[in-house]
């Protein structure tokens, strides 16, 4: 007998994902990531509520669900170079698929702005760094100028390949809970996500796999919070700087998500999230960049104002890993170390308050 080994998403889902039937798959084993039942926010809640844990994936983030999809289809179409605008994780994960699949990853980040794991991932993968002078927006901009009058592949998730992999969290979630859930949070920055999950769960819905669709409850930071408002944000300012994005590429499908399942976008400070991040990390046991953390403060928000999810299922994506970004996470703290002692138990001891 032999164990499963998981294969990536594109071989797990093939025959639900809208990609042409013949192409090679470029995978690193993404998807198949923990959904971890919150003992913290079941209580609060007094529903049920699980983690999907996206920081698992091999770069660290959901964008490896996306891009094994979009470099594949890339690369079977004859791509020698990919490019990608990218606060950090997307193009963390096409470095590495780029690396895998032997082509040129091109990679435009906004000047400075950038959590040094994350520049660390590209550089590692060998991508082409170029900073610009601009924020995501412009990165963006020029990056599908590139992609229109060069031979380069464009894989943000205006690719739609990138939604057809990212969809698939959904089908794991199900596969998990063996239903969809009642409410379903996540972050939002440039909309991808939120638009690939509702095709996931409309899919399953669609076939039988599901008797119903989640409520899609999204958060932004306040300071880039162009889906609450209505409005692009022409400056978004944020901390959590992967949904530090003024104007989403997929806010026509994101809003869609929103309306058609009967949910909505609400805004966050910096500070609630940063908290959220801190409290799971320690009460949960999961450590999420701080962007990652937008569902779990929204979930915070919603109760303190008097929203209720006792009795329900909820799902909440936490986006990506803790270590991408390990300054944002410790500015909060003072000294980071409680005591320095000499090599001797017993000082160790009355350090740690034991005795
Ligand atoms: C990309 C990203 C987001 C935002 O996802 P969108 O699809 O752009 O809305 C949130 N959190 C993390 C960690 C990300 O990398």
């Amino acid at each position: 007998m032999t164990a499963h080994q998981w294969r990536g998403v594109i071989e797990e889902y093939r025959p639900l994902l809208d990609i042409p039937a013949d192409t090679p798959a470029v995978t690193l084993g993404e998807g198949g990531t923990p959904l971890v039942h919150s003992d913290w926010l079941s209580g609060v809640t007094g529903g049920e509520v699980w983690l999907k844990v996206e920081g698992d994936n091999p770069t660290a983030s959901f964008k490896d669900r996306g891009m094994t999809a979009a470099v594949s289809v890339a690369v079977h179409q004859g791509a020698q170079a990919c490019v990608c605008a990218s606060t950090g994780n997307t193009s963390a994960s096409m470095a590495a698929y780029a690396a895998k699949a032997g082509i040129t990853p091109i990679v435009l980040v906004p000047e400075g702005k950038i959590a040094a794991g994350k520049m660390a991932q590209a550089i590692m993968h060998g991508a082409r760094v170029i900073m610009v002078r601009g924020n995501f927006d412009d990165c963006l901009k020029i990056s599908r100028g590139l992609a229109e009058h060069y031979p380069v592949a464009l894989v943000n998730s205006v690719n739609p390949d990138r939604l057809e992999g990212q969809k698939t969290a959904s089908f794991e979630i199900v596969d998990r809970l063996g239903d969809a859930p009642d409410f379903h949070l996540l972050p939002v920055g440039n909309a991808g996500n939120i638009s690939a999950y509702w095709l996931g769960y409309q899919q399953y819905a669609d076939l039988g796999h599901a008797t119903r669709r989640p409520v899609m409850r999204a958060y932004q930071a306040e300071g880039a919070a162009p889906l609450v408002t209505g409005e692009p944000f022409p400056n978004p300012e944020t901390k959590a700087t992967a949904i530090r994005i003024g104007n989403p590429a997929s806010w026509k499908l994101a809003e869609a998500a929103a309306a058609e399942s009967g949910g909505r976008f609400a805004a966050l400070t910096d500070d609630q999230i940063l908290s959220a991040q801190r409290e799971l990390a320690r009460r949960d046991g999961v450590f999420v960049e701080p962007a990652s953390a937008a569902g779990v403060a929204g979930l915070l928000q919603d109760l303190e104002q008097g929203e209720s999810y006792a009795g329900t299922t909820v799902a909440i994506t936490v986006t990506g890993h803790g270590l991408k970004d390990t300054a944002t996470a410790l500015e909060g703290f003072g000294p980071v170390v409680d005591a320095v002692v000499d090599a001797e138990v017993e000082a160790a001891a009355s350090a740690a308050g034991l005795s």
